[in-house]
């Protein structure tokens, strides 16, 4: 099939200058294919294309000048080496030139004849260059690419490749959908391949460069939209029935932030509207998230509608159920919590009460999503911390029948652009402002920690009634690498036999009931530490704990430990994070200078690749090469809005046969997140 005709071993196209050596130090770039060499595009250009008088032309300049032979001799040193020196004039003026070690140029360079001149001006009692590069032809008077080398390849040699590869140019099928390339105004492919190689002006070179950035970005865009539901239209618009709200309001312990009333309402009127919400809220640790959906819930059951809520772990599942439990039951509204332990004649009764419409609001793990659990008017899904599923909970809701309202909720801030990137069509809102009375937690970094004197410091603050997190990337020792775990950091806490402290551990392994039990105690106040891995990471949430202490920091990006450090400053009193660290790593200081999660995600990003942070290493969002996806938000807006309507228009099919192709080929295995 000719598409794939592009992705053919470079052996099999007769290409100049491609022997056995040359193959080896391709392949030493990444250059297997046709495709590509051809999408090896330069790193740099060198711009001849300008020739400059010699009279404009001034010391430091890098400059093409074309003139005649005036003057040419060899100078011979003392110590044996000579000087080809020669004097090159236009109509405006005459400059020096020297080569050094190169005597034969005699028989090349003669007096009398034109020549062009391409190097950097120096000041040698007058203007002078100095091995400058020189040719006659004057069609190299212009752009020429600089590409990114390895050893034993130069690059002339890369250039002399790609202008016998270049005539290859006219296998590539066109990937843009044409209406696009025509309404935009877009070179097209063959084109902007030789231009972007060779170009033949500086415009074409800069319309070569757009085309592919919105190649890239379209693709992108394609390849995430392509596998969402965006199509689907309405769901059911709802009665003005908020009484049931506003008694919920009512009864919670505080005021509601204005940025949660505006997020409120935005969801509120797009259901009420009957649009089908398809939604991310994002809010930094601690924002107060988790009472904007319940509240959103709240409207949905007074509409007689179900709602479902899926939390990252059981343990936080655990705790939503209790912060609504009571209110539930004042109001009659029936809420109930699904768990993986739970014995098959309970779950059963539950499944029963759900699947009959008994159950007003379903709690539990993502493991809702395939459990046998058969909802009777499914009217609205909230998925928490969706940043730690990998699957495209839509779709499975999809599967089960349901095409319901969708809100999703992360704590990772992922800056503007990106977030439009990897959600396509995904709504956001954001919740820009923390309940008042939060105090900033104070960060300190600790390098080769003495721990003992820290233990002290941390003690002495549990005595006056506080609590602490101790989290450590290990669970044991088992594992051969020497990262602080649970079980010794447990063990040294427990030889310190400090009286009226106790300690708790929490980790994957332990039993959901003895989970449950743990964090119980830790939110009673029973336990004072709690020495824990990762798996309080999200939604963990004790107000009385203020203490945060994340061993071998150095081993967690910045966002996760942006993560972990909200578990405490949650209350009103002052909270400390201490990131300790075996190693210098100034990574951690950006943690100590802001509590801002939203620069913090962006300076994550700088140290580290999107595709990475977001688990997909090979989907694509690696390889950008025009895009900044921190920047270029326009065009990224641009690419999805005509990806958008694009499918629109085509009830979703792909015509493009290429671009359809290469979505296939590429993007296979890409499980969006939504
Ligand atoms: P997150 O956004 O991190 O999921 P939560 O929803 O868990 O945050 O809320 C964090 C804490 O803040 C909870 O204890 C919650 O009861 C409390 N909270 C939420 N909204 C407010 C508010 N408007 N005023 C005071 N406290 C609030
Ligand atoms: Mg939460």
């Amino acid at each position: 099939m000719k598409h794939e005709l592009i992705y053919e071993k470079l052996e099999k196209f007769n290409i100049k200058g491609l022997g056995p050596k040359t193959l080896e130090y391709l392949s030493l770039l990444g250059i297997n294919t046709l495709f590509a060499l051809l999408y090896n595009f330069p790193r740099g250009y060198q711009d001849r294309e300008n020739v400059k008088n010699i009279e404009d032309v001034e010391e430091g300049d890098v400059v093409s000048i074309r003139g005649r032979v005036l003057r040419a001799s060899v100078l011979k040193l003392k110590n044996g080496r000579s000087i080809f020196k020669a004097h090159i004039g236009d109509d405006t003026e005459v400059i020096d030139v020297s080569w050094f070690q190169s005597p034969y140029l005699r028989g090349v360079i003669k007096v009398g004849q034109d020549i062009n001149l391409f190097g950097k001006v120096t000041f040698n009692r007058g203007l002078s260059m100095t091995n400058p590069e020189y040719y006659f032809d004057d069609s190299k008077n212009r752009i020429l690419p600089i590409y990114s080398l390895t050893k034993g390849l130069s690059n002339n040699g890369m250039s002399k490749i790609l202008e016998s590869a270049i005539s290859f140019s006219n296998i590539f099928p066109e990937i843009i959908p044409e209406e696009i390339i025509k309404k935009y105004k877009i070179m097209n492919r063959q084109e902007a391949l030789r231009e972007i190689h060779f170009p033949t002006s500086s415009k074409k070179l800069e319309d070569a460069r757009r085309r592919f950035s919105i190649e890239e970005l379209l693709i992108l865009q394609f390849a995430i939209l392509s596998r969402k539901n965006f199509l689907e239209e309405r769901s059911y618009s709802l009665e003005n029935n908020k009484e049931l709200v506003s008694k919920y309001l009512k009864k919670l312990p505080f005021e509601l932030t204005s940025a949660q009333k505006r997020v409120i309402t935005e969801i509120y009127k797009e259901i009420k509207d009957g649009k089908v919400v398809n939604r991310l809220i994002q809010g930094d640790v601690g924002s107060g998230k988790s009472v904007v959906v319940f509240t959103l819930l709240m409207y949905l059951v007074a509409n007689n509608y179900q709602g479902a809520m899926m939390a990252p772990t059981e343990v936080v599942a655990e705790q939503h159920y209790l912060s609504i439990k009571d209110i539930c039951e004042e109001l009659g509204v029936k809420v109930v919590l699904i768990k993986g332990s739970m014995k098959v004649k309970e779950k059963r009764s539950l499944l029963e009460d759900i699947s009959l419409g008994r159950a007003n609001i379903v709690i539990g793990t993502h493991a809702l999503l395939y459990d046998k659990v058969q909802f009777n008017s499914l009217g609205l899904v909230v998925i928490d911390e969706q940043h730690k599923f990998g699957v495209n909970q839509r779709k499975l809701l999809k599967d089960k029948g349901h095409i319901a309202n969708t809100i999703t909720m992360s704590a990772t801030p992922i800056p503007r652009s990106l977030a439009l990137t990897i959600y396509g069509d995904l709504d956001v809102s954001i919740i820009d402002e923390l309940p008042p009375g939060r105090k900033a937690i104070d960060s300190e970094v600790i390098i080769s920690s003495t721990l003992d004197i820290l233990f002290t410091k941390i003690e002495k603050r549990i005595l006056n009634g506080e609590q602490c997190y101790i989290v450590c990337p290990l669970i044991d020792d088992s594992e051969k690498v020497s990262f602080h775990s649970v079980d010794s950091i447990y063990t040294i806490l427990q030889k310190r036999e400090l009286k009226g402290v106790n300690i708790g551990i929490m980790h994957g392994r332990l039993k959901s009931n003895e989970k449950e039990e743990v964090m119980s105690k830790f939110k009673s106040g029973e336990i004072n530490i709690l020495v824990a891995t990762t798996v309080i990471e999200v939604g963990v949430d004790v107000s009385n704990a203020t203490i945060m202490v994340i061993l071998n920091a150095d081993r967690f990006g910045l966002a996760q430990l942006h993560q972990i450090r909200g578990r405490v400053g949650r209350g009103n009193k002052q909270s400390t994070c201490y990131l300790v660290s075996s190693t210098q790593c100034d990574r951690l200081d950006i943690l100590a200078e802001t509590n801002d999660g939203f620069k913090i995600a962006e300076e994550d990003l700088k140290l580290r690749k999107p595709g990475e942070i977001l688990g997909m290493k090979q989907s694509g969002f690696s390889d950008l090469r025009f895009v900044d996806l921190l920047k270029d938000i326009k065009s990224i807006k641009l690419a999805r809005d005509e990806a958008i309507s694009y499918l629109k228009k085509h009830k979703g099919k792909i015509e493009n046969e290429m671009l359809r192709w290469e979505l296939d080929k590429r993007f296979h295995d890409i499980t969006v997140m939504n």
